[in-house]
């Protein structure tokens, strides 16, 4: 038999495994359950991510040049998007997902890949290879054979859960896509908004993304806070205030992000990939980009370990991940303990937005996916300003913008 690999999930991660494993010549079958609706998501992509995937730029709705950070006590930072060599290529891509993997996923079948539409329901993996069971949409079982399994099949991973594995932590997420008229639309033209405080998000940070013809406003808050996330969603809504007046619901959608990557992403026969490995970075919650990096890094793994796919060589993948983006995860992890901790290091967070040489930072390690150390002047300026401000708030409390705002549990 040739050999073949089977992709539980054909969203942005598990496309794009497809699409690597045809490129080195596999016989890679898909199984996707949902061909219709789109993965809940704020669909905020790098242009490292159009760049490296060689993805058209007309799937883009906007491209944003600036941010605005808003904190507890309705402190602004506006903030340019560009990194340390500004050019054309600075912007952060806003695109809707059920446009984006429907290329990514037709991609991947135009250059080999077999897509099936169904469910997986059993997972059994052998000495010589791994069955997988799945339901059709009318109902009907039906098996599968491959020498490997990629599960690409997000935060709940299916995959993961029929090995056996214990879920990681996960946070949660809920979007309302609102249409608004022309004239209040105007207001985010290549703007978009991150707002903290406890009201809106107690550990992460409520957003307002601008797609074509709607705004997405979100909220995403940590697992201890998760039964409390409608209200922060309504009390978001409040502080917005007539920035929505005139808007028109068009959808309701929420979804789970996983908080921490897994010890392991690959064993016997088995990688993960994407949420299913954990790796939505914290601060930001971004995981678009880092599914496809982490789909493509497994199926070139996977290409020069297929004849003897064991856990000890499918790790090359994992090895490969954490020497290249390693300490990048511990930093934001820092960062998002740091910074969204309490509403007096949210402020100290929206003074640091301010910094020059922060926002060159954080733009070239999001845009470009490049952590380069900034200069000694650069670090000691920053230390200053940090602790500048960490004294500041600690010593004066600024009153938080509770306007109209019920409490989160
Ligand atoms: C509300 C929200 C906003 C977000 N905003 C952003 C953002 O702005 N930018 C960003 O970079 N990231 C964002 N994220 C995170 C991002 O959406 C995910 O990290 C990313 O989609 C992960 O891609 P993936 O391919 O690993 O998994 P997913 O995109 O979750 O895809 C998993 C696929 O597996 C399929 N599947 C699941 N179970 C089965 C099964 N049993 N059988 C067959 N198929 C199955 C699903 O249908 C799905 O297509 C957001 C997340 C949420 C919830």
């Amino acid at each position: 038999m040739a050999q073949r690999v089977l992709v539980v999930g054909a969203s942005v991660g598990g496309a794009t495994a497809a699409t690597t494993l045809c490129a080195a010549g596999i016989e890679t079958i898909m199984l996707e359950r949902e061909l219709v609706k789109a993965k809940p998501c704020g669909g905020a992509v790098p242009p490292a991510a159009f760049h490296e995937f060689d993805i058209p730029q007309h799937l883009i709705d906007r491209k944003i040049h600036n941010c605005l950070v808003v904190s507890p006590s309705d402190q602004q930072a506006h903030v340019p998007v560009a990194g340390s060599n500004p050019g054309t290529d600075d912007y952060v891509a806003m695109v809707r997902r059920e446009i984006f993997d429907h290329f990514l996923r037709e991609r991947a079948q135009e250059r080999g890949a077999t897509l099936i539409h169904g469910t997986l329901t059993g997972l059994q993996v052998h000495a010589t290879g791994v069955e997988a069971v799945y339901q059709d949409p009318q109902g009907q079982e039906h098996r599968v054979q491959a020498d490997v399994v990629i599960g690409a099949d997000g935060a709940y991973s299916p995959t993961a859960r029929l090995l056996g594995l214990a879920p990681p932590p996960r946070a949660v997420a809920i979007q309302e896509r609102i249409a608004l008229p022309p004239e209040q639309m105007a207001r985010w033209e290549d703007t978009a908004d991150l707002y903290l405080g406890h009201e809106v998000s107690p550990d992460l940070y409520a957003w307002a993304f601008p797609k074509r013809d709607h705004i997405a406003v979100g909220v995403g808050v940590g697992p201890a806070h998760t039964k409390g996330i409608k209200q922060c969603l309504e009390n978001f809504k409040r502080r917005l205030g007539s920035a929505l007046d005139g808007g028109k619901l068009l959808l309701r959608e929420a979804h789970a992000l996983p908080m921490d990557p897994r010890k392991h992403m690959a064993f016997d026969r088995v990688m993960l990939v994407g949420d299913a490995a954990g790796l939505v970075v914290h601060t930001s919650g971004e995981g678009i980009y880092w599914a496809m990096k982490s789909g493509e890094m497994a199926a070139q793994a996977l290409a020069q370990h297929l004849d003897v796919p064991s856990a000890e060589n499918l790790r090359t993948y994992e090895k490969q991940w954490w020497k290249h983006y390693g300490s990048m995860y511990t930093f934001l992890r820092f960062l998002q303990a740091w910074g969204y901790g309490n509403e007096r290091q949210m402020e100290v967070f929206t003074e640091m937005c301010r910094n020059k040489d922060v926002q060159r930072l954080t733009f070239d390690s999001y845009m470009h996916k490049q952590m380069a150390p900034a200069p000694w002047k650069a670090q000691l300026g920053m230390t200053r300003d940090i602790l500048v401000s960490q004294v500041r708030n600690y010593v004066w409390r600024r009153p938080s913008q509770r306007r109209n705002m019920l409490p989160v549990s």
